[in-house]
């Protein structure tokens, strides 16, 4: 397989490694590409974000190690935003990733992936209970912002299923549930049909969980559809980098696809998986 990764964060939000060591380590893994993601801020305090006074020195770190390594792998510098962004210029980057990672609602704001004990008050205060009402909100947020902009990429489309793995919250199998999400993948489709969608082991890595997102019900009506997606580790440090990214190319023939993207500095190139 092509190994590449456009979904890195560093020390500059909540990543543990910084540019240059996880280049150094993608450098050894044998990948044509990197690409980082670090968390845009928001237009409120967030302690996993970065900081809106940091992004320039982000910018400018990626650059240089860019530079430092262009000899043996080419690195690019993206973002990952968040429908509660702060206000800053996008143009200075080479991509985008779109992810929601929070609800709001009563005046009050949940991340929906930091614990199984906040999503589930979200669920109560918001939602009186209703885990897929809040997955109808959380999918129509994420649609509607994944098509608000000329992004590249739709960040952990089922991120709400996080913890499942350990705790289940809810059933994945319920009508409703699969219908809001296939609604917001339809949505996505019919006005962004070049977005790519990622295929993600981040909470295989950091949660043990079976599965990437998205799931499989989803992957394939994905490729039904005609889209696109690219293999992405969601990577916080060095080892998980490449994260169960041999798994993932089986995972994809399952679910229907042929081919997957990655992204380089002269655009998305296309592999036979
Ligand atoms: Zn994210
Ligand atoms: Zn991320």
């Amino acid at each position: 397989m092509i190994k590449s990764n456009c979904h890195t964060h560093t020390v500059f939000c909540d990543g543990k490694n910084t540019a240059e060591e996880m280049t150094l380590t993608a450098i050894d893994k044998g990948f044509v590409s990197l690409g980082f993601s670090g968390h845009c801020p928001m237009y409120y305090d967030a302690d996993w974000t970065m900081k809106k006074e940091n992004v320039g020195e982000y910018i400018k770190d990626v650059k240089r190690v860019k530079a430092l390594y262009s000899d043996k792998i080419d690195v690019l510098c993206g973002i990952e935003l968040d429908a509660d962004l702060a206000d800053i210029n996008l143009s200075v980057f080479d991509y985008t990733i779109a992810s929601v990672h929070q609800l709001h609602g009563k005046g009050k704001i949940y991340s929906v992936d930091l614990s199984p004990d906040e999503l589930t008050e979200a669920v109560d205060v918001i939602f009186d209970g209703d885990w897929y009402k809040m997955a109808e909100t959380y999918f129509s947020n994420l649609a509607d912002f994944a098509i608000s902009g000329d992004f590249d990429v739709v960040g952990h489309f089922d991120l709400i299923t996080k913890f499942n793995g350990q705790t289940p919250l809810f059933d994945e199998e319920n009508d409703n549930y699969k219908a809001s999400a296939l609604k917001a993948l339809d949505k996505i489709l019919d006005s962004k049909p070049n977005m790519l969608f990622e295929v993600n082991t981040g909470a295989m890595y950091r949660k043990g969980n079976p599965k990437p997102y998205p799931a499989e019900f989803m992957m394939k009506h994905i490729n039904k559809r005609g889209g696109l997606i690219t293999i992405t580790s969601d990577s916080h440090c060095c080892e998980s980098l490449d994260f169960a990214f041999d798994k993932m190319i089986d995972y994809c023939k399952k679910c229907g696809f042929t081919e997957a993207y990655y992204l380089t500095s002269e655009g998305r190139k296309k592999y036979s998986l």
